[in-house]
Order: C-alpha cells, then structure tokens, then sequence
C-alpha cells in the first residue's frame, strides 16, 4: 500500500488518547496505580484521555555527569498528573502552562525503565521560517 505513506489522514497513534485509569467506584482518575489513590478499590478501568496534558511543574536534572534532561509533572483534564519526561526541546525550555502530547512508542530514547515521554505541542521551530520572510 503505497498510497499509505502519505499518511495525511492517517491519525498519530499519540492522537487517540492518554491511556489512564479510572476508579470504578468512586470515578478518580489515576495513572500506574494498582489501587485507587482516594479509597483503594482495585477496580480500575482503562480509560483515554484526549488531553491535553499540562505541564505543572518543570525541572532539568543532571544525573552524575551526563546530560541534563528535563523531569516534568503533567496534568490531565481528568484530574490526574503524570511524572514524566519532555523531549524534543531543551530540556530548560519546557515551561508550565505548556501543552504537551504523549511521544510515539519507538519515538526518541523510548522509555528506558518504563519513563512516560512527552512532547511540547506548541513549539518555536516555525519562527526560522516565519522570520526569513523580514
Ligand atoms: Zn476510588
């Protein structure tokens, strides 16, 4: 199927939602828990989000003398925030307020220990081309 690698219709995987968990009984919204945060049940469904995510909280870490990478924390319409990483940018310049998306599974340096990767949404890449036409 050639036509295929076009792909203009085709939708990212990423686009289909943020797999969480939702709390069959009392309806919190959690992610990676085996157990409801607010009352314990284990009766957790799978559920997706369409976002957006949220950046809240933004920092860069360096660990020993590598490179610095970015820890963020994201927080869904749903309620619940996810511990995890944004790249694809600096990892100084992810800000909060921003919105992210979740990065395609074999994308970028995915997941080593199971880390959950973000990408920004709204990025300045575009300004170079914007800014040749002054
Ligand atoms: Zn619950």
């Amino acid at each position: 199927m050639a036509m295929s690698g076009f792909g203009v219709m085709a939708p990212k995987q990423a686009e289909e939602g943020f797999a969480y968990q939702r709390c069959r009984w009392c309806g919190t919204a959690s992610f990676r828990r085996l157990l409801c945060p607010v009352c314990a049940a284990s009766d957790l469904e799978r559920q997706y989000s369409e976002g957006p995510g949220v950046v809240v909280q933004s920092r860069v870490v360096h660990r020993g003398t590598g490179t610095a990478r970015n820890e963020s924390l994201v927080r869904f319409p749903e309620g619940f925030v996810v511990p995890c990483r944004v790249v694809g940018t600096a990892p100084n310049l992810v800000w909060v307020g921003a919105t992210v998306r979740s990065v395609l599974a074999g994308a970028e340096g995915s997941g080593d220990s199971g880390e959950v990767l973000f990408e920004l949404r709204d990025t300045i890449e575009d300004d170079d081309d914007f800014r040749r036409h002054f």
